[in-house]
């Protein structure tokens, strides 16, 4: 079911990867306020932050659907 104007709508995979994204730098951030991560734990939170943003610009590659 496509719609004609989907330049407006965004695509259901970046709405779920930008909340994931979303998700990841609350939970870490959260994570670094409370207990405080150790460098290892805090470079772990970096890297998965990064895998989940270059998911996201993928995904506005492929369809351009992130604008
Ligand atoms: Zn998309």
């Amino acid at each position: 079911m496509r719609d004609f104007r989907s330049s407006v709508l965004s695509c259901v995979e970046h709405e779920r990867l930008e909340f994931e994204l979303l998700e990841l730098r609350t939970r870490g951030q959260d994570l670094t306020r409370l207990r405080g991560l150790t460098r290892e734990g805090q470079a772990e939170w970096d890297r998965r932050e990064r895998v989940a943003l270059s998911r996201l610009v993928d995904d506005d590659l492929e369809h351009e659907c992130g604008r």
